[in-house]
């Protein structure tokens, strides 16, 4: 091992931070200038902002991306107990999110190659009961996501698209928003939009879903003392929206460096016996939340990439049925076998726009000099 052991973090919000402070510090001054904290002006202009971004007719700032779910399930007044069926292979939000609106969470298995639920691994999961899908470009990757929107409108059923990893996702050409009807969002601070505390969205085409979600957030009113029915608390904040706006013009460039950091992986791990990298799949435009490899013996090779000052990450160590908090779900090891394979191999390696093409070289390095060093 080299005497020097450079670092390389698995994500640097704040090297983004310094890259846009004046425009950062001044909306965060704006705010607390005009002491306008909740809801309120800046928040509409996000929404106006991130609508025109996302191609959505309606957003509506809410919370966090759980809530975006929840609040979508709930406007919807699916009949409790109703099913909607997610992939196996998500962060537990998207599911957790269907018990909290009253509904049952069924899961399905994804595809071996994109880590997404397809047409397919959906056919197998129908029952009478289902009454939504939901669909999530894992890591940032839409892939398969056309088929899953077209299988569910041949069934009448409603698509929510968790796009918490996927902000910008485009498929053959188009935004989310020409594509989809709604979609919730996430603005945790790590996401590829990422907030300074809590934040998400709901993002929809229907005038009567949007209409209804933004009472949902607000306790169930229009105006100030209207309630018609019981909502929720679940406002988004005015800083947090300010910071969202300070951010939102460079999220195209951020997933294009993004994309570009995969290139270069991808450019100097391609060969490597027992790697296997991230595929792109033909009009599915990848926007590298994560760059996941799959490894075996991945806790081996995460401690050796450690010791090299290399940070790696897991998304997810267990598929969403193999939960404790699933366990009531009755399903178990076997039931969705390539999720499964997947949870067992994946690897995030460090990914952020602002790595450099030296940080890259330096993570592709220690990789390759663990995975020889084993194969040897
Ligand atoms: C982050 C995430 C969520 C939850 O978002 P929060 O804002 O943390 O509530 C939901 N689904 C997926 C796939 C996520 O990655």
């Amino acid at each position: 091992m080299p005497a020097t052991t450079k670092k390389v973090p698995f994500l640097d919000l704040k090297a983004q931070y310094l890259a846009i402070r004046p425009e950062i510090d001044a909306a965060v001054a704006r705010v607390i200038g005009n002491t306008s904290f909740i809801l309120g002006p800046e928040v509409e202009a996000f929404e106006r902002e991130f609508a025109a971004y996302s191609g959505f007719r309606h957003v509506v700032g809410v919370a966090n991306g759980t809530d975006a779910l929840v609040l979508i399930m709930r406007a919807m007044g699916l009949a409790p107990g109703f099913e909607a069926v997610a992939p196996a292979h998500t962060f537990m939000a998207t599911t957790e999110a269907v018990t909290q609106a009253g509904g049952r969470p069924t899961l399905c298995d994804v595809d071996a190659t994109t880590f997404c639920m397809t047409a397919e691994t959906l056919e197998r999961a129908w029952t009478p009961a289902t009454r939504v899908v939901l669909p999530v470009p894992i890591y940032g990757n839409p892939a398969g996501l056309d088929g899953v929107l077209d299988a569910a409108r041949r069934r009448g059923v409603a698509t929510i698209v968790d796009c918490a990893q996927g902000h910008g996702v485009r498929v053959n050409g188009r935004r989310l928003g020409e594509l989809a009807d709604v979609a919730s969002y996430s603005f945790f601070p790590g996401k590829n939009l990422g907030a300074y505390g809590d934040a998400g969205a709901v993002a929809t085409n229907d005038d009567a879903l949007a209409a209804k979600v933004r009472m949902w957030r607000n306790h169930g009113r229009e105006g100030k003392f209207d309630h018609q029915f019981e909502g929720v608390n679940s406002r988004l904040d005015a800083l947090q929206a300010a910071i969202l706006r300070a951010k939102l013009p460079h999220l195209t460039d951020w997933s294009a460096g993004r994309r570009r950091v995969a290139r270069l992986y991808r450019e100097a791990l391609s060969g490597i016996p027992g790697l296997r990298l991230p595929e792109e799949t033909e009009g599915a435009e990848h926007v590298y939340h994560v760059y996941v490899v799959r490894v075996a013996d991945r806790e081996g090779v995460r401690a050796a990439l450690e010791e090299r000052g290399v940070a790696t990450g897991v998304h997810y160590p267990l598929p969403v049925h193999l939960l404790p908090a699933y366990a009531y779900l009755g399903l178990r090891r076997g039931s969705f076998p390539t999720a499964e394979a997947i949870c067992d191999t994946i690897l995030s390696l460090p990914m952020f726009p602002e790595m450099t093409a030296e940080d890259v070289h330096y993570v592709a390095d220690a990789l390759r000099g663990v995975l020889e060093g084993r194969a040897a």
